[in-house]
């Protein structure tokens, strides 16, 4: 497929798509917008920048239009889980601007985080589509505010991040209550034992596609890494905010406790932050990304988890104050900058206990960062291999043994995983697809706003 005209998709939606000025469809929208216009069920193996949200998103509108009628009261014809606020949001946002010629097109978001009256409106009269977070939906259906019974098509998005969020019991339940009669698009970065079982037991004879965002990082990102003490990463990101021609800049920590903890050292040295994870209201949230993206506050902190869901362009500095852990979390990371043409800029701090993930990063993205040793003042030839290995990861495995398995990251946020996500950890490994390198991230020329 060459041109979203191809896919015979209604004037509509083409128009829409020309306003978003989208011309080529993305791999996983050239391999799923078929199948799902022939109405099949489909299993995606693709993670989010990979276009996945039009890939469902586009069909199903189609669907809608050439399938119009009223929504039955506090019904929804389409339901979309999804496993954080922010990406329902999203998903919302694109649903509006994909459909924004299709009238009527009643589109509703659910989450957890803010009153649910609004959302009990919202729903009285039916909609087309629902995006939801799992827990706020049974909430709904409990107030019976909602019923599931008229449900055509169920899209089941970053299923893997679902389950790692403990959210599988809740969806069990929802596809419990849904029509047996529907249409099913689940999609997941990786496909561990158990979400293969998930898929199992809610699809009928699914086909599959996959694509992988190759293990490469942009190239318009210029990256540098700074070798620094641990103790002297508060000053150095001081001194790098006040150096640096600084648009707007995403720092991730990885903790939420680091997260808030760089904030007040920044607001020591005059500069103004702000911190956004999970500890945070939606309230708050809401407030600092609109902050964020009007550029009232420059800088914003954030751990990995959290900064999934911004979709803010402009974004001029990713700074790495720790590094991650898992090599994909700082593809994901530096990704986040240079969107819309423009060139980003990845620093990344480095202190001796993370050399280590340094090393994983490099073999992974197949380069060597550009470094400067701030003990030093001078240029490191090489970084130096720790004489041990600190900062070895969990699962034992010999850094740099995942270079050919692109992947979804870890989320690094080091607080919410025990054995179970170790375990799941290991169980992904074995069963992550290989070889698929066949997609680079999108640089989000548009974002649909
Ligand atoms: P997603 O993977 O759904 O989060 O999409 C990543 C970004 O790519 C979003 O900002 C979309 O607006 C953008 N996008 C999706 N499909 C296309 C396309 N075919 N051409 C250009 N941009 C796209």
């Amino acid at each position: 497929m060459t041109s979203f005209h191809d896919f015979g998709l209604a004037e509509p939606i083409t128009r829409a798509l020309a306003d978003e000025k989208y011309v080529t469809p993305t791999p996983i929208q050239a391999q799923t917008i078929p199948l799902v216009l022939e109405r099949r069920d489909v299993i995606g193996i693709a993670q989010t920048g990979t276009g996945k949200t039009a890939a469902f998103a586009l069909p199903i509108l189609n669907y809608i239009h050439a399938n119009r009628r009223r929504p039955e009261k506090k019904a929804c014809r389409v339901l979309v889980l999804s496993p954080t606020r922010e990406l329902s949001g999203q998903i919302v946002d694109s649903f509006h601007a994909y459909g924004r010629y299709i009238r009527p097109l009643a589109v509703a978001l659910a989450i957890g985080g803010v009153p649910i009256n609004k959302q009990i409106r919202s729903l009285a009269h039916g909609v087309e589509v629902l995006v939801a977070t799992p827990g706020r939906l049974l909430d709904l259906v409990a107030h019976r505010a909602l019923r599931l019974d008229q449900v055509e098509v169920l899209v089941l998005d970053e299923a893997d991040r679902m389950l790692d969020m403990g959210f599988i019991h809740d969806i069990k339940r929802v596809v419990a209550m849904l029509p047996k009669e529907r249409q099913t698009l689940f999609f997941s970065a990786t496909m561990p034992q158990e979400i293969t079982r998930l898929a199992d037991s809610m699809l009928r004879n699914p086909a599959r596609v996959a694509v992988t965002p190759q293990a490469s990082t942009a190239e318009k990102i210029a990256q540098r890494v700074i070798l620094t003490d641990k103790a002297a990463k508060g000053a150095l990101l001081a001194d790098v905010l006040k150096s640096e021609p600084v648009e707007r800049v995403l720092v991730f920590t990885r903790t939420k406790h680091g997260a808030d903890k760089v904030v007040r050292g920044l607001a020591k040295a005059g500069l103004k932050a702000e911190a956004i994870h999970g500890n945070k209201s939606q309230s708050q949230r809401q407030r600092v990304l609109a902050a964020f993206r009007s550029g009232s506050i420059r800088t914003l902190v954030a751990t990995d988890i959290a900064a999934r869901g911004i979709d803010v362009d402009g974004i001029s500095h990713v700074i790495n104050y720790d590094l991650p852990n898992v090599p994909e979390s700082y593809v994901h990371r530096i990704g986040r900058t240079a969107r819309a043409g423009a060139e980003g800029v990845a620093i990344s701090f480095c202190d001796h206990e993370e050399r280590a993930y340094l090393r994983d990063i490099e073999r992974m993205i197949r380069m060597q960062i550009p470094a400067t040793d701030r003990r030093t003042g001078q240029r490191p030839a090489q970084h130096a291999a720790p004489h041990h290995h600190p900062a070895k990861r969990h699962n034992g495995h010999a850094p740099g043994r995942r270079q050919h398995q692109a992947g979804r990251s870890n989320d690094g946020n080091g607080q919410q995983h025990g054995g179970r996500r170790q375990a799941h950890h290991q169980e992904r490994r074995k069963s992550e697809p290989s070889g698929l390198g066949n997609v680079t991230f999108l640089q989000r020329p548009s974002a649909p706003r």
